[in-house]
């Protein structure tokens, strides 16, 4: 049987569009510092991807910054804008990606405040949650557009804007939203924006810090003046021109493809919902991203079920990836308040640009068979 990939969310294949600008750049990549004529052509190319870049988010390219991954482009957003605050304190969502919760920690630790905004039963955060967390000295918040678990989306412009009206600024983790969302910081209000390009296509390895014009931030790898001296280090000058391409190929088909994923995930839900017994997909009247679908399944350990998945040829997840590998309910899971017999069998399938709607049809009847299968085996 051919293999059914439903984890986009984790990493997406390559675009070819990615794939052909790396090979373009790959063999005569030099260092865009260098003043001689190759270290200029290296330097055409980061400026063409910058623009580029630029141009999808509506943003100047000065306001973008290359990054070694989309963890690391909100690190530097948390890190370097507490950095350069006067404040100390920090709201966040409860359910943010452990690429801000970590950085969240480490802020804690070096003795600011830290709110962990509390999010409804469908995981979205009520900007009048954020509203009451906010006080005199909130230097930061960081909300983020589309959960990476239940693909919720959350009311970002709302936030942004009380945020931003107690002077505040504004982190929004767009790395799954991009692709299928308007992620334009200007219409989001937001001030600094994270994405990753190996959600959309790109390769794994390079992640955008979109920083609005005349934000206050420090450098968090220091060093050269890379990347307008906020991101020290020589240029993966290969992984930038794919990762500009494939937000450039996503932003182009966003319309087209955010339609044709939610009916695919509308088919997905509808199969799952009628074939399998005690089956809760997250937040189904909230609005989403098209390409998730979180379901609970009751009675059904999740890492019994994603083996006998993957040995039937559907690859899915419990969530995050970066979670992999732990039985315990992820802190999105957890704040979902879901009952522990659901809690324990969360799967996340996520569509993409190469799902068909056969491999639809076909992954929902092997889910259905693998979850009836699974449950009568009992508790492992
Ligand atoms: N934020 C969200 C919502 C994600 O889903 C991910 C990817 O797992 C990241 C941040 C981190 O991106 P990267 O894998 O490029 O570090």
């Amino acid at each position: 049987m051919q293999r059914i990939y439903l984890d986009h969310a984790a990493t997406s294949p390559l675009r070819p569009e990615a794939r052909a600008a790396m090979l373009a750049v790959l063999d005569g990549a030099r260092n865009p510092s260098s003043i001689h004529a190759e270290g200029r052509a290296a330097r055409a190319v980061l400026d063409d991807a910058r623009s580029t870049v630029a141009r999808v988010l509506g943003a100047a390219p000065r306001e973008i910054v290359f990054t070694g991954s989309g963890t690391e482009a909100a690190a530097l957003a948390i890190a370097g804008a507490a950095a350069a605050a006067r404040g100390r304190h920090l709201v966040v969502s409860a359910v943010e990606h452990v690429a801000v919760l970590a950085a969240a920690d480490a802020l804690a630790a070096a003795g600011w405040e830290v709110t962990r905004a509390a999010v409804s039963r469908d995981g979205v955060v009520a900007p009048a949650t954020v509203g009451t967390a906010l006080r005199e000295d909130t230097a930061l918040v960081s909300v983020m557009l589309a959960n990476n678990e239940t693909g919720t989306l959350q009311p970002v412009a709302a936030v942004a804007a009380l945020a931003r009206a107690r002077g505040a600024l504004v982190h929004t983790d767009a790395v799954q939203a991009a692709g299928t969302s308007d992620v334009t910081p200007s219409a989001l209000g937001v001030d600094l924006l994270s994405l990753s390009a190996h959600k959309v296509g790109g390769p794994p390895g390079v992640g955008v810090l979109y920083v609005r014009a005349g934000t206050q931030l420090a450098p968090v790898v220091a060093g050269g003046p890379q990347e307008h001296g906020l991101r020290a280090g020589t240029e993966n000058l290969a992984g930038i021109a794919g990762a500009a391409a494939a937000f450039a190929a996503a932003a182009a088909e966003r319309t087209s493809e955010a339609a044709r994923l939610a009916a695919l995930r509308e088919r997905l839900e509808g199969a799952l919902v009628a074939g399998v017994a005690e089956a809760r997909i997250t937040g189904r009247n909230v609005p989403r991203v098209p390409h998730v679908t979180h379901v609970a399944f009751a009675d059904v350990p999740n890492d019994a079920l994603l083996i006998a998945l993957d040995l039937e040829g559907v690859s899915a997840s419990a969530g995050s990836a970066c979670a992999a590998g732990s039985l315990e309910p992820s802190h999105v899971v957890a704040a979902l308040g879901l009952p522990d017999r659901f809690a324990r069998g969360v799967v996340r399938f996520s569509l993409g640009r190469t799902t068909t709607r056969d491999e639809v049809d076909r992954a929902a009847a092997a889910i259905a068979a693998t979850v009836v299968r699974v449950r009568a085996a009992g508790p492992v």
